[in-house]
């Protein structure tokens, strides 16, 4: 039993297939759902526990920061709710600065939003497509020179499942006291195998991490996310918070502005089956990227991130077409053929709410945007419907 959990989101959009096309579509990613999620949920069903108390979600949250390597972790309904209840429990002042690569997912942006801060734009590097330290520090490092006031958190991306380039950025943060939010939500399993964080998983170097359960995730509870973090009065702050600051053991008492951010023990359960299985599921994700990686060397086009000592989980497999001038025309060629595609994240200084927000760095982002397109890689793609993939992609190029 596979692919019966989806949302329409993680399908790729398919446009109208073309006439006389009868070949099965191909998902861009679904959830893939076996016996052990079915019994996982049922049993909670059964339990009457089907809310946000119960002892799934626990469970969950001890598992989830055992795999980690996080002291605390408290799940959330979702993982923009995990990074609001961050910068909630950090207490970011309204109208306070917060650091973000430019080229993300609104996930990372929105709740930036909703504290009252403003985002400082960051622009990518080429060789991880995550937010570009060097750019970033050199940019408070001459703000300290200048005696002019630093962000009031910091919020690097691990963008597509590759680990970011962080080690300076969270070195100089530590020494000027500024909180990391790692953005993990397309990264779970994600580490370092060299470097300032060799042995680490992303999402636990920061002073908060978060994680999304989305059902186009690696790793999905239907809707869902975590909060990790080492400190102890951060995790109990933020989980305060996600259960509208409700006080224990006293009658309805509020101490402060809540929200209704809990994850529910149904989620929990698909959650715990999720995560046994992440080893076969990552190593399923390796396999078909190897395959994409064999199949596009040589043809110009440009496939993820590989960089040594930065272990990447293949969240999503996208790949850089040779010109953006066909980005566009190849997603409708691929539709044509019933194989779900999907562009890369326009930019955030390019959508309506960030259009005038600061922006440090050049065209990295644009460009990735420009000619990055996502292809299929769910758990169930077979070796020749991922075979169909490549031979629709190629052909498109060599027609051009
Ligand atoms: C998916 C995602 C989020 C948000 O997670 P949800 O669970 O969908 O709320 C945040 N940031 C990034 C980079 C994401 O990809």
């Amino acid at each position: 039993m596979s692919g019966k959990v989806s949302d329409s989101a993680s399908w790729g959009n398919a446009p109208q297939a073309a006439a006389g096309s009868d070949q099965p579509f191909i998902p861009l990613a679904i959830p893939t759902i076996t016996d052990l999620e079915v019994a996982r949920v049922t049993d909670a069903v059964k339990s009457g526990f089907v809310s946000s108390v119960g002892p799934f979600v626990e469970e969950f949250e001890r598992t989830f920061a055992e795999l980690v390597g996080a002291k605390h972790a408290v799940a959330c309904a979702s993982g923009t709710a995990a990074i609001h209840l961050a910068f909630a429990a950090l207490d970011i002042p309204r109208g306070a600065e917060i650091a973000v690569p430019d080229f993300t997912f609104v996930g990372s942006s929105n709740p930036i939003a909703y504290v009252g801060a403003t985002p400082l734009l960051v622009d990518s590097e080429r060789e991880t497509w995550c937010l570009d330290q060097e750019l970033l520090v050199e940019a408070l490092e001459e703000r300290v020179r200048k005696g002019e006031p630093l962000p009031a958190a910091i919020e690097p991306v691990h963008i597509l499942g590759q680990p970011a380039r962080i080690d300076r950025l969270v070195e100089f943060c530590v020494s000027h006291g500024i909180p990391v939010v790692e953005d993990a939500a397309e990264s779970l399993g994600a580490t370092w195998s060299d470097g300032a964080f060799a042995g680490r998983h992303t999402g636990s170097v920061g002073t908060i991490g978060a994680f999304s359960f989305n059902g186009n995730k690696l790793a999905t509870t239907g809707g869902g996310g975590m909060l990790v973090t080492d400190d102890a009065e951060l995790a109990a702050r933020a989980k305060h918070l996600s259960t509208q600051a409700k006080v224990p053991d006293i009658g309805y008492l509020h101490d402060e502005v809540g929200y209704n951010y809990r994850l529910t023990n149904i989620a929990a359960a698909l959650g715990l089956a999720q995560l046994e299985r992440l080893d076969e599921v990552k190593a399923r994700r390796a396999h078909v990227a190897q395959r994409y990686d064999a199949a596009f060397a040589g043809t110009g086009i440009v496939t993820p991130p590989r960089v040594p000592g930065f272990d990447a989980t293949y969240w999503l497999y996208s790949v850089l077409v040779p010109d953006a001038g066909y980005r566009d025309e190849l997603w409708k060629h691929l539709g044509d053929h019933r194989i779900g595609s999907r562009p890369l994240w326009r930019p955030l200084h390019l959508q309506p709410p960030w259009q005038s927000a600061a922006r440090i760095g050049g065209t990295v982002a644009e460009d990735i945007f420009a000619r990055g397109l996502s292809l299929p890689c769910s758990f169930d793609l077979t070796d020749a419907e991922q075979d169909r993939v490549v031979e629709a992609v190629l052909t498109f190029l060599e027609n051009r």
